[in-house]
C-alpha cells in the first residue's frame, strides 16, 4: 500500500513526524510512504527547524505553496497536489490536524478517487468563525478513514453518521512526539541573558485572527496580561502572523519579551519549567495538560474539551477583562492541577500503523 503523507504547517509537522517514525519501525514489505510539504509554513523557524529537531526525512516533494489569502492558499495546494499526485499515484492520502493543506489535499485526493484518512478527526470547535473549523468539517465530510484523540471526538463522528468501523480511537500523535522528545528539550539561549528562573516566568503564545488581527485588542491583551503578571517576565514567541500587526502597533512593555519562534525542543523546554502558559493555540493546550502546566486559554470556545475537562487548561474567553482574575487565582496557588486523558500515552502513531498495516495486509 502506497501511503501519501501530507505535512504544511507547524502543528502538522509535529503530528507527522511519530506516524512517520511508526510506519519505519514498523518496517511491513506491504507498505510505503511518500511525504509531501505542501510549504504552507516554509522558513527555517517555522518549518526547518522541525526536520532537524524531530527527525523527519526531506519531504519528496515541497510544493512551495506558502503565503496568499485563505482561497490562494487552497487553490494553489490543491493545483500542486493534483499534479503530484497524478505523477505519483497512491492507495492513500493521510492528512493530520486542522490546516489549509489538510483540508485542500482532502479535496484533491477524493476527487482522484483516492482514499483519505485523517488524523485528529471529529474534533469540533462549533465556531464557524475559524478557518480552521471549516478545514476540519470539509474533510471529515469526504474522510474514509478516521483517528481521533478522544472517545469525544470519535461521538462526534458517530453522531454525523460515521459508520463506527471507520472510527479508530488512537489517542494524540502530538503526544506521542512530546513524550518522545521531553527528555531532549533544550534550554533556550537566552535563558542566563533574560535571567529565567524555573516556575518564575509566563509564556505567551497568540496567532488565532480574533485576537491578533485588530490591533487594539491585542494591545488589550498584551496590557492586560502585562499589568498583572506581578513584574514576573512573560516570554513571547511570537507567530509570524502575530509579529506583522505587533510591529504596526509599537507596543512594549519591560515585562513582555518579544522573541522569534522558538525550535520545539526549545519551545516545550520553557513550557515545562513555566509558571503558567497563556495561549489561544490548541495544540499547547493538550502539551501544557500532559506536563501539569496551569494553561489560559484566551478563546471563547475550545475544540480540545478534554484539557478542560480533564487538564490544566481554562478557557478565558476573548474578553481582556477575564485575564486578572484568572492570574490572582494562579498566584493564589489555587490552580487546578488535572490528569491525563486516556490513550495519551506516546502511543497513537504504533495505533494508527497497526490499523494501516491491516489495510495494507488485505489490499
Ligand atoms: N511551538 C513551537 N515553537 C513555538 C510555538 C509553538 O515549537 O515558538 C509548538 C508547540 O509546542 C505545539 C505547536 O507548535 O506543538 C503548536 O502550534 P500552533 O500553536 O502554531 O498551532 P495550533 O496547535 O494552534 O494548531
Amino acid at each position: 500500500m502506497r501511503v501519501t503523507l501530507i505535512a504544511g504547517a507547524r502543528p502538522n509537522f509535529i503530528k507527522i513526524a511519530p506516524i512517520i517514525h511508526a510506519i519505519k519501525a514498523n518496517n511491513s514489505t506491504k507498505m510505503n510512504y511518500r511525504l509531501v510539504h505542501t510549504g504552507q509554513h516554509f522558513d527555517e523557524k517555522m518549518s526547518h527547524t522541525f526536520f532537524k529537531q524531530l527527525n523527519i526525512p526531506e519531504p519528496d516533494i515541497n510544493l512551495s505553496c506558502g503565503g496568499g489569502s485563505q482561497a490562494e492558499q487552497t487553490a494553489a495546494i490543491m493545483i500542486a497536489f493534483e499534479k503530484e499526485l497524478l505523477a505519483n499515484p497512491t492507495d492513500l492520502v493521510l492528512v493530520v490536524g486542522d490546516v489549509t493543506s489538510t483540508m485542500a489535499c482532502s479535496i484533491v485526493a477524493k476527487k482522484l478517487k483516492i482514499k483519505v484518512a485523517h488524523v485528529e478527526a471529529g474534533i469540533r470547535s462549533y465556531d464557524m468563525s475559524m478557518p480552521e473549523e471549516i478545514n476540519r468539517l470539509v474533510t471529515d465530510s469526504i474522510t474514509d478513514y478516521f483517528f481521533t484523540t478522544t472517545v469525544w471526538a470519535s461521538e462526534n463522528l458517530k453522531k454525523a453518521g460515521i459508520a463506527e468501523n471507520k472510527i479508530f480511537f488512537v489517542g494524540n500523535v502530538m503526544i506521542d512526539t512530546l513524550l518522545s522528545k521531553r527528555n531532549q528539550f533544550v534550554r533556550p539561549s537566552f535563558w542566563n541573558d533574560l535571567n529565567l528562573k524555573t516556575k518564575k516566568y509566563f509564556v505567551l503564545t497568540l496567532h488565532r485572527p480574533a485576537n491578533v488581527d485588530d490591533i487594539n485588542n491585542l494591545v488589550k491583551l498584551l496590557n492586560e496580561i502585562t499589568n498583572n503578571v506581578y513584574s514576573l517576565p512573560v516570554l513571547f514567541p511570537i507567530h509570524p502572523r502575530t509579529a506583522k500587526v505587533l510591529k504596526e502597533s509599537g507596543f512594549s512593555n519591560v515585562n513582555l519579551h518579544i522573541i522569534e519562534p522558538l525550535g520545539y525542543l526549545e519551545f516545550n523546554y520553557l513550557v515545562e519549567n513555566a509558571l503558567c502558559v497563556i495561549t489561544d493555540s490548541g495544540g499547547i493546550t493538550e502539551e501544557t495538560t500532559v506536563m501539569g502546566i496551569p494553561c489560559m486559554t484566551l478563546r471563547d470556545n475550545t475544540e480540545r474539551p478534554e484539557t478542560i475537562d480533564l487538564g490544566t487548561n481554562e478557557l478565558l474567553g476573548t474578553n481582556p477583562k477575564a485575564i486578572k482574575p484568572a492570574l490572582e487565582i494562579l498566584f493564589n496557588g489555587k490552580w487546578k492541577k488535572g490528569s491525563i486523558p486516556e490513550k495519551w500515552d506516546g502511543k497513537a502513531a504504533e495505533r494508527i500503523v497497526t490499523v494501516l498495516e491491516k489495510m495494507a495486509n488485505n489490499l
